[in-house]
């Protein structure tokens, strides 16, 4: 036996050179070694309002207990329903408890093809108002597959769109977007994709093989915030660049009508801390706290981990397949970022005393 060679040494090396080709990424599951201060924030800070949820398929009740429980005040439930079936949603979580719950109404493109259609639109958002909604969602069907009666793809800054915009100016309620997805969702699914491990297990979420092109998409939908000044805008996942805070950023400074919402983007912010904690200074007053997942006291309580905390890497609120193989870092926001974040700016869009 030479020296510096113990059979130990040995058995390490013939180990490790097998595993190294051996190992499927999807079986690697390694176990972060670092010692460092870690928080188990129970309860927000500050009532929170969840500005971006999605409760269809839940009960109620359940859902009360569980925002009870994390100091939830409220949350606004985005219907994915339409027509009549939206309007019972609403009523729905209405009657469960009208100061605990807001509805968003869902863009109903189901008659696009009927003559009339836009006029149409206007009438059902003056409806949905009626009933208590406190905004309209347009998805991203919007620009990649909603086609009008003539067979042509609807562009997202369609003028035939522009006067249900002015509308919810009128109506005083805004307009929330989610166009595009994120930028690794447009790249080939391969081994340089950060989100590999995502788009191999849900391959049709890939943008990669359409004709699609995301600065296009995003660069209609940010034509629309600038040609309807009057009407207030929610650009839900850090208007979908939270990758690029820069043009985020300019994008509020151009669109003092527009707000953006965090909501399941915590993987993207907290990889960024010290960019994210100064977009969070800077634009206080513009971003909503949102989720957009299940609510379950361990997904919020990983947000609150997030925005009020100082630890570091950590693992991010999602669902169950994750957005990308990293962690993240605790933006320590000061407590007057954290009122405007967590209900202060949701409570002016909804209308609700601060
Ligand atoms: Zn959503």
């Amino acid at each position: 036996m030479s020296e510096g060679t113990t059979p130990n040494d040995a058995f390490i090396r013939m180990v490790t050179a097998k595993r190294a080709v051996d190992l499927p990424l999807g079986d690697y599951h390694p176990r972060s070694m670092l010692v460092v201060p870690s928080h188990d924030v129970r309860r927000a800070r500050f009532p929170a309002i969840d500005y971006h949820n999605h409760l269809d398929a839940q009960d109620p009740q359940a859902v009360l207990a569980i925002m009870d429980e994390c100091g939830i005040e409220a949350i606004t439930n985005i219907t994915m329903r339409v027509g009549r079936d939206g309007i019972e949603m609403l009523h729905k979580f209405q009657k469960a408890a009208p100061e605990r719950f807001a509805t968003y109404g869902w863009m109903d493109w189901t008659d696009l093809h009927r003559p009339g259609f836009f006029e149409r639109t206007i009438e059902r958002l003056e409806e949905l108002v009626n009933h208590g909604a406190c905004g309209l969602k347009i998805w991203k069907d919007l620009g990649t597959s909603v086609t009008d009666a003539e067979g042509q793809l609807m562009r997202v800054d369609d003028e035939r769109l522009a006067p249900l915009f002015e509308k919810a100016a009128e109506l005083d309620i805004p307009i929330m977007f989610h166009i595009a997805d994120p930028d690794a969702f447009f790249f080939p699914v391969d081994q340089y994709n950060e989100r590999y491990e995502e788009l191999a297990a849900h391959p049709d979420w890939s943008f990669h093989q359409s004709h699609f092109r995301k600065p296009e998409l995003l660069a209609q939908r940010d034509r629309v915030f600038i040609r309807h000044p009057k009407t207030k805008f929610v650009a839900a996942h850090v208007a979908e660049r939270p990758e690029n805070l820069e043009y985020v950023s300019q994008l509020l400074d151009t669109c003092p009508n527009l707000y953006v919402d965090i909501s399941a983007r915590c993987a993207e912010l907290g990889r960024q801390p010290y960019t994210a904690r100064s977009f969070f200074l800077k634009y206080s007053h513009r971003i909503l706290f949102g989720t957009d997942l299940v609510p379950e006291a361990e997904m919020y309580r990983l947000y609150f981990r997030f925005l009020e905390t100082n630890d570091q890497y950590f693992e991010y609120p999602s669902h169950a397949s994750r957005q990308g193989r990293w962690n993240i870092y605790g933006l320590f926001l000061p407590d007057e970022v954290l009122r405007s974040v967590y209900r202060d700016n949701a409570c002016r869009l909804l209308k609700r005393p601060s």
